[in-house]
């Protein structure tokens, strides 16, 4: 029996428009993630009437919970648009567990208000693909929303081509973005915002309740600050792309949020666009640092009645150093260096240009890094000669490190996966499952829950991408 507190659902109706599910006609589980449903002390094989999975695929409301779909606003690709919301997904409720509150979102659930035009629904294809770096992520530890399942059934729908129709059930801390606030904001509901503030500090950033109310505002802007810095820091680091930081998909509790066409690299390339609609880079992967401030501006600026302009710049000033400190931080980490020294910055940023330069795979080459003798790293460089003048800098480097060489080794593999989900990886797996054979998707599932550790007999999940890999397009068509 799963046990619901829908406190988003007690905030006034402005927030929100209740609104029932539209089911999938002949449904059935396409994936459990039942590691997170034992986390959400619920189990989905336990479903001899078929009633968890009737209501996670939009056919009959969970006891308890509230379905509705949230109103936001946002900045699209730069442009403001003023009304956004909740097009095809509801939040289900609010699931309490013994460690805490969980909302259960609904993706692909049917027709809203804030549909806009759209039919409501994802495809199998996009709800697949926001499983598997989702689960991808958390296993990387980036925080990022979750995914407890997806569910299929006789739907078609039109994007491209005809494809199948599916849901997921997205878990999260929360569903609130940077685009809830500019909602508030730019429609001149004021005490909507100081509401919204109030609700996300109690609920999310429950530390931060007591301050003084001249206090607690900007507490809240700097936490979110700080958040989204550590997100797109560890974003760097493992090199992902999420490609559409639009401000409807920034998360307010920093949660890497709306998978859409996001790429994990293969090939190092700092200008790397894996939006396919994204024609001016606006969202490349080294744009990224720089969005996240541009998008914590834009909430800034919806959060200007109740913060003094001067305390919003002074805390927007805050974001580069910690971005670049935690940053520097993980990279260190994945070069196996204990402590920063002044070169440091140097000696990675020399990698990472060699890097490019070679089209070296970003994974292999750090998972390389633990052994440079070893055949992965060498690979990677046509030019030989560059890579032996960054080694013998690196060796020079590792004299002055203090850990043993052992330890030096097991920490790296330890922070620098084997398995990522790569694009054609997961386009295998999708296309195995549309066609009802899960082998791939489960046997890739499984590699990303445990990324760093070498699995027998899976060469092919830790080779680099072939090269038909390369033309392998991904748009926002979902
Ligand atoms: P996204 O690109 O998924 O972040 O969505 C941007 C906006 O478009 C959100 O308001 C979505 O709810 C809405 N949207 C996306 N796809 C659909 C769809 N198929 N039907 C209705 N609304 C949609
Ligand atoms: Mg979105």
């Amino acid at each position: 029996m799963l046990s619901f507190d829908n406190s988003f659902a007690r905030l006034d109706v402005n927030f929100y428009t209740h609104n029932a599910t539209t089911p999938l006609h002949n449904p059935s589980w396409i994936i459990k993630n039942n590691a997170l449903a034992s986390e959400l002390e619920i189990s989905l094989n336990n479903d001899p009437e078929n009633k968890l999975l009737r209501a996670l695929s939009g056919g009959q409301p969970l006891p308890g919970s509230q379905p509705l779909a949230m109103v936001y606003a946002g900045h699209q690709f730069g442009q403001y648009v003023s009304q956004l919301g909740d097009g095809r997904g509801v939040l289900l409720g609010e699931l309490k567990t013994s460690a805490g509150q969980w909302d259960l979102h609904l993706k692909g659930a049917g027709l809203t208000p804030y549909s806009r035009g759209g039919d409501g629904r994802a495809v199998l294809r996009s709800s697949l693909r926001e499983y598997i770096a989702s689960e991808a992520l958390a296993a990387l530890d980036v925080p990022g929303t979750r995914a407890l399942c997806v569910t299929s059934g006789t739907d078609t729908v039109w994007r491209e081509t005809l494809e199948p129709a599916a849901m997921l059930v997205r878990v999260a801390k929360s569903h609130v973005r940077f685009g809830s606030f500019e909602f508030f904001h730019y429609s001149g509901q004021l005490e909507r915002v100081k509401e919204l503030a109030d609700y996300c500090i109690e609920k999310y950033y429950p530390e931060i309740t007591n301050e003084q109310r001249s206090q607690r505002y900007i507490s809240f802007f700097k936490s979110v600050i700080k958040r989204t810095a550590i997100l797109i820091a560890k974003w760097q680091a493992v090199g992902f792309a999420h490609g559409v930081m639009n401000t409807d998909n920034m998360s307010i509790v920093g949660d890497t949020f709306d998978f859409g066409p996001y790429g994990f690299m293969d090939r190092y390339n700092e200008a790397y666009v894996c939006n396919h609609s994204d024609h001016q880079g606006r969202y490349a992967f080294n744009a990224q640092p720089g969005i996240g401030l541009w998008n914590l501006n834009a909430l800034g600026h919806a959060l200007s009645s109740l913060i003094e302009t001067a305390d919003l710049q002074e805390a927007l000033a805050e974001y580069e150093p910690q971005l670049i400190t935690h940053y520097s931080a993980l990279m260190l980490s994945k070069l196996g260096l204990v402590e920063q020294q002044p070169d440091d910055a140097l000696l990675i940023n020399s990698l990472l240009s060699l890097m490019q330069a070679n089209g070296a795979d970003y994974t292999l080459t750090f998972r390389g890094l633990a052994n440079i003798e070893s055949s992965v790293l060498v690979q990677q460089f046509s030019d030989k000669a560059g890579l032996q003048a960054w080694l013998t800098n690196y060796r020079a480097r590792l004299k002055n490190n203090d850990i043993r060489k052992e330890q030096r080794q097991k920490h790296m593999n330890e922070v620098n996966p084997l398995y990522i989900a790569r694009n054609h990886l997961a386009q295998e797996a999708i296309e195995g499952a549309e066609n009802g054979d899960y082998t791939e998707l489960h046997n890739l599932m499984q590699l990303l829950a445990a990324p760093y550790m070498e699995q027998p007999n899976q060469e092919k999940y830790a080779a680099a991408a072939p090269a038909w890999s390369h033309a392998l397009k991904v748009s926002c068509s979902s």
